[in-house]
C-alpha cells in the first residue's frame, strides 16, 4: 500500500482475499486517522537501474487491516509503473509523487443527476388517472428530475414512480458534460501540403504501429507544425485511444483550444493548476472513464489516470518553463518520454528551435526526426537586423534607438501592427539613491527591488514583498535623490505614449493581464486590429497568430545573456526567435529588430543569420570537453539555513564527505544563483559526471546518514535546467 506521504517505501496492511487489486485506492488506518492509500504491487514498483527497490518486511501479525475501498477508478499500471520510476529519478519518497496523481481523492466522484423523459411504452393500456395525466404533460424535450417533475405536475413521487414501472417514463442523465464531447478525427481536415502530408503520414504512422518512440518535429515558427502533429491525434482518436498535448504555459493557450476545436469540433479537455476545484474533479473522473479523449495540460497532466493513452505530445519542448523547480523537481518534457516509454506508446516533441538535449539525441539515432522547411503558404520568414545600440544610442534616459522609432513609424504608416518585447515587468528593474548610491533591495532575498510605478510599490519578484515607493533615500534621508535605473515593460510603455500619442497601445504584461480570460481578450483585440502597437514581456513570446502584425522589436536583445549561467545563450537565441516569429506570419512580409551592445555576439549572429543549426553546433563544442549537459550529467543540492553562517556549515559539512570517485566532479560550495531566497541562505554543490553515470546512488550514499536539525535542508536537482 503506497500512502501520499514522504515514506521511504510502501507499507503493508492486510485485505480479504481478492478484495482489492493493484491501483485501487483505498483508506486505511494510520495511527489514529484514516489515509488514502493505493493498493501497490511489485509491478508498480518497477525498479530502476539507478533505484533498488528497498526490501520490506513488517510481521505479519503487527499488520492492520484496511478499512475500505474507495468508489474511485484504479490507477492504471503504466500510471503507477511512472510513479515509481519519477519518485526513484529525483530521489524523491515515492508516496509525494502518488500525491500528486491522486489530487482528487478528498472528493467524492461528480454527481451523476437522473431524469425523466417520455418513455418507449405507449400510455394506452395503462389506467390514466389524472395525476399521471399532469405528469406526462409536464414532461420536456429535456429530461427532468424527480423532484422538479412532482413540483410541476403537483404530484407526489410515487406517481412518477407508478410511471416509470409501467414504461412509460425513461431515465436518462441530465448533466451531459458538454465539455467533454467527442472529438471527431474527421470534423474539418486541413489540406496539406505535399511536405507537411508527408510529415503527417510519418507521425500517424507511429501511432497506427503502436510502441514507444520520440519523434522530434522540427519547424520553423508557421510551419505547420500544429496542422501536423494534429493528424497524429486524429489517428490517435480513430483507434480509440487517448491522447495527452503538453503545453508549456496552458492558461494561456486560448487561440490553441480554438483550433482544436475548429479541427475536431469540440474543445479539448484542460487540465492545469489554475483548475477549479469542481471542473479538476470533473475531469479527473472523465479521463479515468475514458470520456475525456484529448487532454491539454501543463506538465502536472501527466499524472492523470489515463486508461487507453495513445500519444503524447509536447509542444515547444525547448522551453524551460516545462521544469518543475518546486517540491518534486522534474522536467516535463522528459518525464513525458519515460511516461510514454512506459506506456509503449509514441512521443512526439515540437519546436522551432529544439533543445541541444533533443538535438543530441536525434543526432545518436535515439529520436527520429521530421522536419518542415519553410513556412506555409505565402508567408516567409520575418528579415531579423541588428540595431547596434553603441552607434546609435537612444537619447537620454530613453531605451528605444531613433532606428526602431522610425521602424514603428512606418509600419504604423501602413495601417500594420508593430509589437515591442521586453523580458520584465514593472517600471525599473533598480532603484538607486543618486547621493549614497544606495540600491533599494529585497530584505528577504538577494535581489533588487523592481519598481511598480502604476501600483506605487518596490516589488521582489522572488518573494513576493512589496513595500511603497519611499520619498527619501532610507539609508542617507536625501529627500527625493531615488531615482529609476533600466527599463521596465511600463516604462517602454511610457515612452511609447510619449511618440505614439495617437496610436491605440496594448501593454501584455502577466502581471498586468491576470487572468486567461483577461489574456484572451487582449488576443482578441489584437487580431481584430483594435491595437496598433503591442508592448509586452513572456506572454507576446507564445504561438500567436496575428495577421497584420509585421514588426516585433526586441528593446534589450542582450537581456538574458547576463549571470553565467551556460544555458542562457541558447535560451536567448530559442525565446527571441519565438518572439521574432510573430511577425509576419501572414502574406504581409514581417521584420524583427534587435537592439543590441553586444552585435558580435554569437547569439545575435546567429538570430541576424538565422542559423540555428550552426548556433547549436557552436554551443555543443563548448559544453562536449567540460562533460556539460547533455554530454554530461548534473545533479545540484541546493543547501539551505536560516543564517549565512548555518548554510556555510551545512555547505562545509556536506562539501567535506563528497565522493571521491574517478569520472565525478563535485564543484562548490558555492552560493546558489538566489543566495538568499525568502530569508533562507542558500549555497550549492553541483555533482558532475559522464553520461553513462547514473547519479542516484552517488547521491543517495553521499547523503546517508547526514542528520539535519529543523533549520537546515537540502533539496535536489537532478538534471537543474540553469548551471
Ligand atoms: P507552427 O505551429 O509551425 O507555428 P501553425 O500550425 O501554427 O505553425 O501554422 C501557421 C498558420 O498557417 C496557422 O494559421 C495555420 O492554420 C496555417 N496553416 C498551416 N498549414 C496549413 C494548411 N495546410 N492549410 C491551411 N492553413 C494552414
Ligand atoms: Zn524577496
Amino acid at each position: 500500500m503506497l500512502l501520499p506521504l514522504p515514506f521511504p517505501t510502501a507499507l503493508d496492511y492486510l485485505a480479504p482475499e481478492g478484495a482489492v487489486s493493484p491501483g485501487d485506492l483505498v483508506q486505511v488506518p494510520l495511527g489514529k486517522r484514516q489515509e488514502t492509500g493505493c493498493v501497490w504491487d511489485r509491478e508498480s514498483d518497477v525498479p530502476a537501474d539507478f533505484a533498488p527497490v528497498p526490501a520490506r518486511e513488517v510481521a505479519r501479525t503487527r499488520l492492520k487491516p484496511i478499512s475500505g475501498k474507495l468508489d474511485m477508478p484504479a490507477l492504471p499500471g503504466d500510471l503507477r509503473r511512472f510513479i515509481a520510476w519519477l519518485a526513484a529519478y529525483t530521489l524523491t519518497p515515492p508516496g509525494l509523487v502518488l500525491a500528486m496523481a491522486i489530487r482528487a481523492r478528498h472528493t467524492k466522484p461528480p454527481r451523476v443527476v437522473h431524469g425523466w423523459v417520455r418513455g418507449t411504452e405507449a400510455t394506452e393500456g395503462l389506467r390514466m388517472t389524472e395525476a399521471r395525466q399532469r405528469v406526462m404533460a409536464a414532461l420536456g424535450p429535456h429530461p427532468a428530475t424527480t423532484a422538479s417533475l412532482a413540483e410541476r405536475a403537483g404530484v407526489s413521487d410515487a406517481v412518477i414512480r407508478g410511471l416509470a414501472a409501467a414504461g412509460a417514463l425513461r431515465e436518462e442523465v441530465v448533466t451531459c458534460d458538454p465539455l467533454f464531447g467527442t472529438p471527431d478525427p474527421d470534423f474539418d481536415r486541413p489540406r496539406l501540403s505535399p511536405e507537411q502530408g508527408e510529415a503527417a503520414h510519418e507521425l500517424s504512422s507511429a501511432v497506427r504501429e503502436g510502441g514507444f518512440a520520440t519523434i522530434l518535429l522540427e519547424g520553423v515558427t508557421g510551419s505547420g507544425k500544429t496542422e501536423v502533429y494534429f493528424e497524429a491525434v486524429a489517428q490517435c482518436l480513430a483507434q480509440g485511444r487517448q491522447c495527452l498535448v503538453l503545453l508549456p504555459e496552458i492558461a494561456l493557450s486560448t487561440q490553441w483550444t480554438d483550433r482544436f476545436a475548429r479541427r475536431f469540433g469540440v474543445q479539448p479537455a484542460l487540465w492545469h493548476s489554475e483548475l477549479g476545484g469542481r471542473k479538476k474533479r470533473e475531469t479527473w473522473y472523465a479521463i479515468a472513464a475514458g470520456r475525456a479523449q484529448v487532454v491539454v495540460g501543463a506538465r502536472s497532466a501527466l499524472f492523470l489516470p489515463f486508461p487507453a493513452l495513445g500519444l503524447v505530445i509536447v509542444d515547444e519542448e525547448h522551453e524551460s518553463a516545462f521544469k518543475q523547480e518546486e517540491g518534486v523537481t522534474y522536467h516535463g518534457r522528459d518525464m513525458a518520454i519515460v511516461r510514454a516509454r512506459l506506456a509503449g506508446i509514441p512521443v512526439i516533441l515540437v519546436s522551432a528551435t529544439p533543445s541541444l538535449e533533443t538535438l543530441t539525441n536525434v543526432e545518436a539515432g535515439r529520436y527520429r526526426h521530421v522536419v518542415l522547411h519553410g513556412r506555409h503558404g505565402a508567408a516567409t520568414l520575418p528579415r531579423v537586423a541588428l540595431i547596434d545600440m553603441r552607434k546609435a544610442p537612444p537619447e537620454r534616459g530613453q531605451f528605444l534607438s531613433p532606428a526602431l522609432l522610425g521602424a514603428m513609424r512606418e509600419t504604423l504608416a501602413r495601417q500594420d501592427q508593430a509589437m515591442l518585447f521586453l523580458n520584465r515587468r514593472g517600471y525599473a528593474p533598480l532603484t538607486l539613491c543618486r547621493s549614497c548610491g544606495h540600491r533599494m533591495e529585497c530584505p528577504n532575498c538577494s535581489a533588487w527591488l523592481v519598481e511598480h510605478r502604476a501600483r506605487q510599490i518596490l516589488t521582489c519578484h522572488h518573494c513576493g514583498h512589496h513595500e511603497p515607493l519611499p520619498h527619501s533615500c532610507p539609508s542617507c534621508a536625501a529627500e527625493a535623490s531615488l531615482v529609476p535605473i533600466g527599463p521596465g515593460i511600463e516604462r517602454v510603455h511610457e515612452e511609447v505614449r510619449h511618440h505614439f500619442p495617437e496610436a491605440r497601445i496594448l501593454v501584455m504584461a502577466s502581471d498586468t493581464l491576470g487572468s486567461p480570460s483577461a489574456t484572451a481578450e487582449a488576443v482578441r483585440q489584437i487580431a481584430a486590429r483594435e491595437v496598433d502597437l503591442i508592448v509586452g514581456t513572456q506572454i507576446v513570446a507564445k504561438g500567436w497568430h496575428f495577421p497584420d502584425l509585421t514588426l516585433v522589436g526586441v528593446v534589450d536583445a542582450d537581456l538574458g545573456l547576463g549571470g553565467g549561467d551556460l544555458r542562457a545563450a541558447e535560451r536567448t537565441v530559442q525565446l527571441l526567435h519565438q518572439v521574432g516569429g510573430r511577425a509576419g506570419r501572414a502574406e504581409k512580409p514581417g521584420q524583427v529588430l534587435l537592439q543590441s551592445y553586444l552585435g558580435d555576439h554569437p547569439v545575435m549572429q546567429a538570430l541576424v543569420s538565422n542559423d540555428y543549426q550552426a548556433f547549436m553546433a557552436q554551443e555543443a563544442a563548448q559544453r562536449k570537453p567540460g562533460f556539460w549537459p547533455p554530454y554530461g550529467r548534473l545533479a545540484a543540492l541546493i543547501v539551505s539555513a536560516d543564517t549565512a553562517e548555518a548554510a556555510d556549515g551545512l555547505a562545509g559539512r556536506i562539501g567535506a564527505r563528497a565522493p571521491d570517485l574517478p569520472g565525478i566532479q563535485v564543484l562548490g560550495p558555492a552560493p546558489a544563483p538566489l543566495a538568499i531566497l525568502r530569508g533562507r541562505h542558500r549555497r550549492r554543490l553541483l555533482l558532475r559526471t559522464r553520461r553513462n553515470v547514473a547519479v542516484q546512488p552517488i547521491l543517495r550514499n553521499w547523503l546517508e546518514g547526514l542528520k539535519l536539525t529543523t533549520h537546515e535542508r537540502v533539496d535536489i536537482d537532478i538534471d537543474p535546467i540553469s548551471f
